[in-house]
């Protein structure tokens, strides 16, 4: 096998790339960091290995101590999920007499999370007052 297919294989057994915004998410919300689980790769590098996550258990090739991607990815996907969640107003319909109170609740999620920064107060303001103007 020569050098180049070498390269080849490691690179598909590579995690993806994490991007600087998703590596910063990972950082600052505690994604896991690669641990050397095989030989070093040095056909990577001197500080390559086989590694895997001690949170979500994925393995791959990478630098020892570099952030899983697939946690960074999962954390990126509970943030989105999050706000598509909060950004919904109550299902319920106009008549319901539960209906102030779920909105009151509503509205305090909304600030919640734009005190989380997950949401601006523009979009919880705009999503709040289109359901407040609902007329059916
Ligand atoms: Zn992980």
């Amino acid at each position: 096998m020569s050098y180049g297919s070498d390269r080849l294989i490691a690179q598909a057994e590579r995690g993806p790339e994490l991007s600087e915004a998703l590596e910063n998410l990972g950082r600052e919300l505690g994604a896991g960091v690669g641990q050397q689980v095989g030989p070093l790769r040095t056909d990577w590098g001197p500080d390559w290995a086989d590694l895997q996550c001690p949170i979500c258990d994925a393995s791959w090739v990478g630098r020892i101590g570099s952030l899983c991607y697939w946690c960074c990815k999962s954390l990126a996907n509970m943030i989105q999920w999050q706000r598509e969640a909060v950004l919904t107003p109550p299902d319920m319909e106009l008549g319901d007499k539960r209906r102030p109170n779920a909105l009151l609740a509503w509205g305090k999620r909304l600030k919640v999370q734009v005190d989380a920064g997950n949401i601006t107060k523009e979009e919880a303001e705009r999503v709040y007052k289109r359901e407040l103007g609902r007329t059916q």
